[in-house]
């Protein structure tokens, strides 16, 4: 099963892949953790992208796309793989169906967490994880290149009917359960 999960910074995207990943025992993929982790390790991708990240702007498409292109073709992805954070642009969502169609493969399910704009900046805010681009100012440029470029990708899965929307507000667990019957 190939699922991308799709939403707003902090409408809850890493909490509900990870629960995903345990109960359907297939791996998550979040760009963002590997960008951080990049940059924590200060390998050349992370020297690369750490001003971006701290601005709150995108990675060039380009890198992210060879970027999970490479980490897809590993043999843990082999039986599928929950998508958090790619694609989040049209660019990359276009690069993505050709990847899949390139392996004769194809997208499962589309889950779009829908949260309201204010509670996602009260998540974050309040969310503790000590994220360069968790403060007020990059919160709200983050949300502004949601809106502008992440959010038409969703119309781009719109077309190919593949679009399921969740309700983000509840608890952990009701999410979670909204999010398995739209899967099962
Ligand atoms: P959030 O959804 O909370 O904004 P992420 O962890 O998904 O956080 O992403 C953090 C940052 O990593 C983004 O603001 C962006 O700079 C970079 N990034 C992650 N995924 C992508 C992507 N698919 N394309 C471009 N940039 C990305």
């Amino acid at each position: 099963m190939n699922i991308i999960l799709f939403g707003p910074p902090g409408a809850g995207k890493g909490t509900q892949a990870k629960l995903l990943q345990d109960e359907f025992s297939i791996p998550h993929l979040s760009t963002g953790d590997i960008f951080r982790a990049a940059i924590k390790n200060k390998t050349p991708l992370g020297v690369k992208v750490k001003s971006i990240l701290d601005s709150g702007e995108l990675v060039p498409d380009q890198t992210v796309v060879d970027l999970v292109a490479d980490e897809l073709s590993k043999d843990k992805y082999q039986d599928g793989y929950i998508l958090d954070g790619f694609p989040r642009t049209v660019v990359q969502a276009e690069a993505f169906d050709s990847f899949l169609e390139s392996n004769n493969d194809k997208l499962d399910a589309f889950i779009l967490l829908s949260v309201p704009e204010e509670e996602l900046i009260k998540r974050i805010l309040s969310r503790g994880e000590g994220r360069s681009d968790d403060t007020e100012e990059k919160v709200k440029t983050r949300l502004q290149v949601y809106r502008e470029e992440t959010q038409p990708v969703m119309k781009h899965y719109e077309k190919q009917g593949k679009v399921q929307e969740i309700d983000g507000i509840g608890t952990i667990d009701e999410i979670f359960g909204r999010i398995k019957s739209a899967l099962t």
